[in-house]
């Protein structure tokens, strides 16, 4: 139920079938499970193969773009009905290097192949709602990932030397 008085929740992306978060939650460990997707296949030992299996298993394919022949308005990009992700040279570099920041990038963008994201054709009468929102999914997908595999979100701190 919306209150007159709420602020209507701002679209960051397409509208598209509701998913609630325990249903995001489910898929994420359903793929998790699939995939045989562990805390290690994102290190950088591991994360080749995790892409080597995507592409063998889950039929999406990871295309690197040159730095300078990409237009650097997102970091990342997904067609979800073709299974093909987009990033530069520099995010692939980062995810082989296992950093968080790029494992979550790559996990939302896989969010929106999972979550079969296409805009809704129909319009609707009713305001929109987050649980509508491609990027609230994607990035739902990413966080359910992660929590579920144990990849800590933030890269843990350096310690800082101390001089006493
Ligand atoms: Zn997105």
């Amino acid at each position: 139920m919306i209150e007159a008085s709420e602020v209507p929740y701002r679209m960051r992306g397409h509208r598209v079938h509701p998913f609630t978060t325990d249903v995001i939650e489910n898929i994420a460990q359903r793929v998790c499970q699939i995939l045989k997707l562990g805390r290690r296949s994102f290190t950088p030992k591991q994360i080749g193969s995790t892409i080597h299996t995507l592409e063998h298993h889950g039929e999406i394919h990871v295309d690197v773009i040159s730095n300078d022949e990409w237009l650097d308005y997102t970091k990342a990009t997904v067609d979800p009905q073709a299974g093909m992700i987009y990033m530069p040279d520099k995010l692939h570099t980062e995810l082989m290097r296992g950093k968080s920041e790029a494992i979550r990038i790559f996990l939302h963008e896989l969010g929106h192949v999972f979550l079969c994201h296409k805009p809704l054709l129909h319009f609707s009468e009713n305001p929109p709602h987050e649980t509508e929102d491609s990027e609230w999914q994607a990035d739902y997908f990413a966080d359910a990932v992660m929590q579920y595999l144990h990849i800590p979100l933030k890269e843990e701190k350096q310690l800082e030397l101390r001089f006493f």
